[in-house]
């Protein structure tokens, strides 16, 4: 295993990227928020609400959803839809407060990078497993 102390600082982002961005996807159904097409139809990315990767809402669970590749690359060219969709479900409050956010210039530490990693490799894990449970007990 990469030794994430040692790595350099974008391997470790990718590391983090990796497992937040199927934590965000089965959170959201495997579905894309905005045209509702899951896996099977389509291929699904994790769509930051806020282009540019900052450090501050890179891995913001309110900053990322699941969507289609059609659609995330469509909020490139227009933000609007996502934003809508965002503003409908959490309110303009949360969205203004998520832009503050965004342009803040924090930047992740090692140590929160490290942390963060184990704490959606876990959260995976523990979904697999649940998973695995619920196969056990329905006979199908
Ligand atoms: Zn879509």
């Amino acid at each position: 295993m990469t030794d994430l102390w040692k790595a350099k600082r974008q391997t470790v982002k990718n590391k983090v990227w990796k497992e937040f961005r199927l934590f965000i996807l089965r959170r959201d159904k495997e579905r894309c928020v905005l045209c509702g097409r899951d896996k099977d139809a389509v291929i699904l990315q994790g769509g930051h609400i806020f282009r540019g990767h900052h450090d501050s809402t890179m891995f913001d669970e309110l900053a990322v959803h699941c969507q289609c590749k059609w659609c995330n690359k469509a909020h490139n060219d227009n933000n609007w839809p996502y934003w809508n969709w965002f503003i409908g479900k959490y309110g303009q409050k949360a969205f203004d407060e998520l832009k503050i956010k965004h342009n803040s210039n924090q930047v992740l530490t090692r140590g929160e990078l490290v942390e963060l990693y184990e704490h959606y490799k876990n959260a995976n894990k523990e979904y697999e497993l649940i998973g695995t449970l619920t196969k056990g007990i329905h006979f199908e």
